[in-house]
């Protein structure tokens, strides 16, 4: 089986790594618009000073804004390129788009607000109504900037603020900036020749065109009856989607390149007695119980008990003698879990040459695993053809159609499910550039590598806090970092705005002890995506990362380890490693 998965490895190997898609600008900058706003939007613009700039309107975002509100700081503004709050829930409204970690722990701040999703996997019209509730209930609205991007970020020795500036001609000075921007937040195109040159109707998942295909996210897409589709893509957006093509298309065709590991969904409506039978505090316990066990830590009750848990049962490492040994019984462990989700396929799609092609070779965390339980299914329709590239990709797109193996599958209409960049080099996907003292620009800074506290600071750019995964947590229940992130930072910049103080920033000293601190985790600690792994977003394409590369490395795989740190960081009164200054003296370091 090694060797199985080292030869499909080998065939999806490419020289361009992730070079190979192409960035929604120039003639693919229509890609990007908006299709949920009425063209023509304008305010007038604001000139303000604020405590706090919070870069982006998604759960980062709002559940910084939520925190600081706690926190007592009410003098923020959230800038959002959106018209509402939401981010990927905003964007992604796809048919059949749902969160695949449960609601119960993904939908943030649940006790706070009073609400209780709807089924165990809320789908995304719930999630984006989610959204718009917390805004409410924190009184976010009034604080956000939509439509709006920023443009140029820069620190003011003299007045210690960051100046900022929008496309819509707001200059704001703000004594902080949270840059909560997501971490998949621009969507790629497949770099395939010809696909400037395509005649028909074709839009990127996260911008459906809802005008096209009729329907909504919550109704069948009612003008495709007489349309062929295609669709490149089978990652977790695509798996989603697929059924919903599948059932209203005239013909589909489902360009594949590799295939998505697909278990078990089992998605059931709230069960009302359980929910009332909550106690204060549960979702917290029910998050730490999740992250603990996907994280490798046995649990004596598995609460959330799917497909992902189910992913982690049966492993306990603790027994094994050596780092060897338990290298061993998780990769025996990894291939028993594929082989059912192979076995899967062969149960659930009724011809054999699709069911093979739809198997997927490699370990369960190279690729995000789906769950799903009407996928497969759908090729057996016989309006639904799964046309597998072998691992090659797309040839060619024509003006009227998609070329695999010589062959031209003609279609009116194009769905790009081809993901998104990749925030690893998370400076390069800002948009904008953030200019610290002596006007240095982070992206230059961190050229050679990234050098932070806790992801967090970085020494030269004051009093800016970073949500990102470098050189921070990770977690498959994402929500689960940002909330603590968020809890962080409202923290220190609460305690910061009492005391009076105007800058605060890391020393050298305390972002080379982080450095050493994930140093060592990656060393010991089991990564996703590995070298091993077949190409694809979590492994950086398949390509060899260079010592600066590195540097962007997350805290490693354990999402508790790293909240602790954090935690009992917070505990101590003295802000271990960061300088603070108070106007003009500095108080600690
Ligand atoms: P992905 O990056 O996972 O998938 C992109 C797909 O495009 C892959 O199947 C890729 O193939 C394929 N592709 C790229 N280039 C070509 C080509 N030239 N020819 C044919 N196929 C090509 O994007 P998604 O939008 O599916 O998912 C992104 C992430 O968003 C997920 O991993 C997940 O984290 C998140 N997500 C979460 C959801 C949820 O919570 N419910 C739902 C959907 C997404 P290959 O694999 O070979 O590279």
């Amino acid at each position: 089986m090694k060797e199985k998965y080292r030869q499909e490895r080998e065939k999806r190997l490419r020289a361009d790594g992730t070079a190979q898609y192409l960035p929604l600008q120039g003639v693919f900058a229509d890609f990007d618009k908006d299709p949920y706003v009425e063209p023509g939007f304008t305010r007038p613009a604001l000139t303000e000073r604020t405590d706090v700039l919070i870069v982006g309107g998604g759960f980062g975002g709002m559940l910084a804004g939520a925190r600081l509100r706690q926190a007592g700081v009410d003098s923020f503004r959230i800038v959002e390129k959106g018209s509402d709050f939401g981010g990927t829930w905003y964007w992604n409204r796809y048919p059949g788009a749902a969160c695949d970690v449960e609601s119960y722990i993904y939908l943030p701040l649940l006790e706070e607000t009073g609400y209780m999703p709807r089924e165990k996997y809320a789908k995304a019209p719930e999630i984006f109504a989610h959204c718009q509730r917390i805004g409410r209930h924190f009184d976010l609205y009034k604080a956000a900037l939509f439509q709006t991007l920023v443009r140029t970020m820069d620190w003011d020795e003299g007045t210690r603020r960051w100046n900022i500036t929008t496309d819509r001609g707001d200059l704001i000075a703000a004594r902080f900036v949270i840059i909560a921007g997501g971490i998949l937040h621009k969507a790629k195109l497949p770099g395939i020749p010809g696909i400037e040159t395509f005649q028909g109707h074709c839009f990127h998942t996260s911008r459906w065109d809802y005008a096209y295909t009729g329907g909504s996210p919550t109704s069948p897409m009612t003008k495709l009856g007489d349309k062929r589709v295609g669709i490149i893509g089978t990652g977790a957006t695509s798996v989603q989607a697929i059924p919903h093509l599948g059932a209203t298309a005239r013909q589909l065709y489902v360009f594949q390149r590799t295939p998505s590991g697909v278990g078990v969904r089992a998605n059931q409506p709230t069960d009302e007695a359980w929910a009332k039978s909550l106690q204060p505090g549960w979702q917290q316990e029910r998050i730490r119980n999740f992250s603990a066990i996907v994280s490798g830590r046995q649990q004596p009750v598995d609460m959330v008990n799917d497909g992902w848990t189910y992913i982690f049962q049966g492993l306990d490492l603790t027994q094994a003698r050596s780092a060897e040994e338990a290298a061993e019984l998780a990769q025996l462990s990894d291939f028993r879990k594929m082989e059912e989700i192979r076995a899967r396929v062969g149960a659930l799609v009724k011809d054999a040459a699709t069911a093979e092609a739809l198997k997927p070779y490699y370990n369960q965390m190279c690729k995000r695993p789906c769950f799903h339980d009407e996928y497969l299914p759908t090729f057996n329709r016989p309006n639904v053809q799964l046309v597998d590239t072998e691992g090659k990709g797309v040839e060619r797109i024509t003006p009227t159609g998609v070329v695999v193996n010589g062959r031209e599958y003609p279609v009116d209409c194009l769905v790009y499910a081809s993901g998104f960049e990749v925030a690893g080099e998370f400076t390069q996907k800002l948009g904008f550039d953030i200019r610290g003292r002596g006007g240095r620009s982070l992206r230059d800074a961190w050229a050679q590598g990234p050098a932070t506290l806790h992801g967090m600071h970085s020494r030269g750019y004051p009093n800016l806090m970073l949500f990102t995964t470098t050189q921070s947590g990770w977690a498959i229940n994402f929500v689960h970092i940002l909330d603590e992130q968020s809890q962080h930072a409202a923290h220190i910049i609460a305690r910061c705005l009492k005391q009076g103080v105007e800058v605060s920033e890391p020393s050298e000293q305390a972002q080379q002890q982080w450095w050493d601190v994930i140093l060592g985790r990656l060393k010991t600690s089991a990564t996703f995506g590995g070298a091993d792994c077949t190409p694809g977003y979590y492994n950086n394409e398949g390509m060899k990362a260079g010592p600066e590369m590195m540097k962007f490395a997350t805290f490693g795989g354990d999402t508790l380890a790293f909240i602790d740190v954090l935690r009992e960081w917070r505990k101590g009164e003295e802000f271990v490693g960061l300088e603070l200054t108070r106007g003009g003296a500095e108080v600690q370091s």
